[in-house]
């Protein structure tokens, strides 16, 4: 062997063996016995010269260093802390509630960059208890056969009394209220069912539900309320006796909801005849849902206490209370009109309003506890209401825009068969299933105790943003049929409210740039909180100790992540062990590799960029998307296991995943091309794509398939939209499209029959309606066969047309409502004429009260 082959040979098993004990994260220890080993060795059996064996066992001293554990810590980790101390980021306690607000769960696996898979496969697959499947095929069918979208948005302005009561007797408002207090006590997976289900046909209702199940009283009072305060209200909530709401949003703090000036000033006052210490609130809040029809509410405002009557503080902060909406001084009954769909929402005043100290959710002891309060809720909530909204929106959207592309006609041929329109049906179908995975995992995570915070904001954010191309895309496949208004669009009104999504818990611009990277960063890395935690103990021997562990376990952490990411972008990924032998295999090893990827760049960002990356809001964006990216890939394979891997479905998860990991791999280029410091750039570039960015988007083929799947009736069609209302009945279009579809497929060898007829020219009609006749007479289908082609032309005529209107019916203020709209439903024009009268007596608020609460 020549010299220089062994050489190659000695580097091989060197940087083998450096990059094998880096991949699998071996102790420092066990990896410089290794090390040492394979130097004496080299020493002993190679041909090295002098000066490099010197310089080999210099480097290898390096290495034995910190292993030294004391000398390390005094000459390594006390400088490093010293200089770690004047970098932190100045954090002000609301942040710190964020923070530290939910757990971490899977969210912490990607992080890590070497996801443990069992850990999410050992989950079980969500499931309905009995009785919450009755509740579903029971009231909730009910109340979506109920619920007339027209009615409600254009013409009463709100859900019927009758709708209202009975939401209220099925206590659609108490699923997460204990039984004991009256409640349904339904688990998060049935909760955010029961919203998918309503959204797909009203997003008005599911708004007026999905509220009092989120962040509103109940939840505030369940985990924080005394049990004076439990038994007080959740009976009349559970109930639907009482009516909640939460006001935290007011007119100078959106986003920024922790800078209100609505105030709370503990004084002495008298209150049912009695002199006590109570608070004098003020406020001025806008966008409160079901304010203008609450009973009681929940009010975040500040506490301060100038006389120091409850304690020595000035000031508490943040405090969240109870208030019955009679108490004197509270003013609600106003609404805004969000985007035409007229769910409950308004503004609410409150002048020197005076209520007892008692009034503090958790009383007094909780007293400037209220955003910490919010802020853990937030965890839980926001992965429920908003995502199942979307997914629900999303199902309907698909069921029938995939019947509605098959049955429509264009150039002689269905519009599903256009390449154009068939990728949008792909994206609407992939999409829908990545939220349904995402709702369905997390929410199966949340029962079984996680209350993931990272994911609860990546499902917010994504679901949202899902929602809204989905409505877009259903949108665009139905031409102008989706535009027009009236009632027979059934995809209008949620295409207009998918803003309101996109806008509430959390403005999703700010959601993506600051929470979901800016919090995960901070909680699901192994180390960043410990070293935190470290730098800012109070005993500084401990703090010490603690950061020199945190520190070099986070070097080892580093340096592996870097030798996994890139032997995994080197290999494809093809080695990585992954959980299952399935044909999903190669995408758990796809996010294996970008795991280890992102898990190497956060870390730079964070060591070069410090604090100051909490500014440089598109690179966090970015680093959320590549993060968000693989939550969501994981859950839908999750997904796919948990609902028994039906083959069917093969298509939808492999373009879902495809996609959702081309953008982790789009955005960690962009990432890369705009980080600030490019030396660091280039390195991470040379290990996280060595090979260049290999990864492709889904193929077109792959993209065919799943139109095949959403635009035929079958098992991954219905299994797809689960949870929408798809009820066969005059009522819902969404249901007579998969009639129609149905017919269309029975009936398609006697269409067949009329197209060769007409080659053969036995008939010449253009039209199939017309057809129809002329194959009869001229006996090509018998009369039976004629009278089933006609109703089902008949059903498809009535499903293509559109509404129109008397011309003095359009517009804002009609002069009056003789004339209906062609297909309004009866109640529906007598609750116009009444309406219309009202219009006229009613005008949008012009001059508005000056703020008068700091
Ligand atoms: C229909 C509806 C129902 C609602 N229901 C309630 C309710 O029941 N109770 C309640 O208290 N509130 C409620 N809200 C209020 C809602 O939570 C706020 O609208 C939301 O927090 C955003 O505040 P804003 O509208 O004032 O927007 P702004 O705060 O003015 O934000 C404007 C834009 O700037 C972005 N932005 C702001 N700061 C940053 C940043 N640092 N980085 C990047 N982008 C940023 C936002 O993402 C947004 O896109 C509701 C709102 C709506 C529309």
């Amino acid at each position: 062997m020549s010299d220089f082959l062994v050489s190659v040979l000695w580097f091989l098993l060197f940087f083998g063996g450096a990059i094998y004990l880096a991949y699998n994260r071996v102790n420092l220890f066990t990896s410089t016995v290794a090390a040492g080993g394979a130097l004496l060795a080299y020493t002993i059996f190679g041909s090295g010269s002098f000066l490099w064996l010197l310089f080999l066992w210099l480097m290898f001293g390096v290495l034995v260093v910190p292993n030294l554990r004391d000398f390390r810590r005094e000459k390594v980790t006390r400088p490093a802390l010293d200089i770690y101390r004047t970098m932190l980021p100045s954090m002000s306690d609301t942040e710190r509630d964020a923070l530290e607000a939910g757990n971490v769960w899977w969210d912490g696996e990607l992080f890590s960059g070497m996801p443990d898979w069992d850990r999410l496969m050992s989950f079980p697959a969500p499931k309905l208890s009995d009785e919450e499947q009755a509740f579903l095929d029971g009231p909730c069918e009910e109340l979506c056969r109920m619920l007339d979208d027209w009615d409600i948005s254009h013409e009463r302005g709100d859900m019927s009394p009758e709708v209202w009561q009975f939401i209220k007797k099925n206590r659609f408002f108490a699923m997460i209220i204990p039984k004991q207090y009256g409640g349904l006590e339904f688990s998060a997976y049935a909760n955010a069912m029961v919203i998918t289900k309503l959204a797909s046909r009203s997003t008005t209702a599911s708004s007026t539900v999905g509220v009092p199940n989120s962040l509103g009283p109940a939840e505030l009072l369940l985990h924080y309320g005394t049990e004076e305060q439990k038994q007080r209200y959740l009976p009349g909530l559970a109930a639907g006796d009482e009516i909640p709401c939460f006001a935290l949003t007011s007119p100078q703090a959106g986003s920024d909801a922790a800078a209100i000036i609505d105030s709370g000033v503990v004084c002495r006052g008298e209150w049912e005849g009695e002199e006590i210490v109570g608070i004098r609130l003020n406020w001025e809040k806008r966008y409160i849902t079901l304010a203008p029809v609450a009973t009681v509410l929940g009010l975040a405002f500040k506490l301060y206490d100038p006389d120091h009557l409850i304690g020595d503080q000035d000031e508490y902060g943040i405090t969240a209370a109870l208030i019955p909406t009679s108490t004197p001084g509270v003013e609600i009954g106003r609404r805004h009109l969000p985007l035409g769909t007229p769910f409950q929402n308004g503004p609410t005043l409150g002048r020197d309003v005076f209520v007892p100290l008692e009034y503090v959710i958790g009383g007094r002891e909780m007293a400037g506890k209220g955003w910490k309060m919010l802020v853990e809720l937030l965890s839980v909530g926001r992965a429920i209401t908003l995502p199942s909204t979307a997914s629900g929106g999303g199902q309907a959207a698909t069921y029938a825009t995939g019947a509605y592309a098959q049955l429509r006609k264009q150039f002689n041929l269905p519009v599903a068969r256009f390449e154009g329109v068939g990728e949008a049906l792909t994206r609407i179908a992939g999409h829908t299933y990545i939220m349904n995975a995402a709702v369905a995992v997390t929410s199966g995570a949340i029962d079984q105790g996680e209350k993931p915070a990272v994911p609860a904001a990546i499902l917010k954010y994504h679901c949202t943003e899902l929602g809204r191309k989905v409505a877009n895309d259903a949108m665009d496949v139905h031409g102008g049929k989706g535009i027009m208004m009236g009632p027979r669009n059934y995809l209008g009104r949620s295409y207009m409210a998918t803003p309101i999504a996109i806008t509430v818990e959390g403005a999703n611009i700010l959601t993506r740039s600051l929470i979901i990277f800016g919090q995960g960063a901070i909680r699901c890395h192994p180390f960043v909180l410990r070293e935190l935690y470290a730098a800012q103990e109070e005993n500084r021997e401990q703090g010490l100790i603690d950061f020199d562990d945190a520190l070099f376990s986070h070097i080892g952490y580093a340096i592996s992540n870097a030798a996994r990411a890139f032997f995994l972008a080197l290999t494809h990924a093809k080695f990585s062990r992954v959980p299952l032998n399935t044909p999903t295999r190669r995408y758990y090893q796809n996010i294996n590799r970008y795991s280890a990827a992102f898990a190497l760049a956060a870390d730079f960002a964070m060591l070069t960029l410090g604090g100051k990356l909490k500014q440089k809001e598109l690179l966090s964006a970015r680093l959320g998307d590549v993060l968000s990216s693989m939550y969501l890939a994981s859950a839908v394979l999750k997904h796919f296991e948990n609902q028994g891997r039906p083959a069917s479905d093969l298509p939808l998860v492999e373009w879902s995943v495809r996609t959702l990991m081309y953008n982790a791999q789009e955005q960690l280029h962009s990432f890369l091309r705009n980080f600030p410091n490019r030396p660091v750039a280039f390195f991470l570039r040379c290990f996280i794509f060595p090979r260049g960015r290999t990864y492709s988007s889904p193929a077109d083929e792959l993209g065919q398939k799943i139109v095949e799947l959403i635009t035929r009736s079958g098992e991954a069609r219905e299994r797809l939209c689960r949870q929408a209302y798809t009820t066969i009945e005059p009522g819902n279009p969404v249901g007579l499209l998969q009639e129609a579809l149905a017919l269309s497929e029975a009936l398609a060898p006697l269409e067949q029959r009329l197209r060769q007829a007409r080659k053969e020219g036995l008939i010449d009609a253009e039209y199939p309606g017309h057809q129809i006749e002329q194959a009869a007479n001229a006996e090509v289908i018998s009369e039976d066969e004629a009278s089933r082609l006609r109703s089902y032309h008949e059903k498809l005529t009535a499903l293509m047309a559109v509404d129109d209107f008397p011309a003095d019916q359009i517009g804002r203020v009609r002069a009056a409502a003789d004339d209906e709209p062609q297909s309004a439903a009866p109640v529906a024009r007598s609750a116009a004429r009444s309406k219309a009268a009202a219009r006229k007596k009613s005008s949008p608020r012009r001059k508005k009260a000056a703020p008068d609460n700091d």
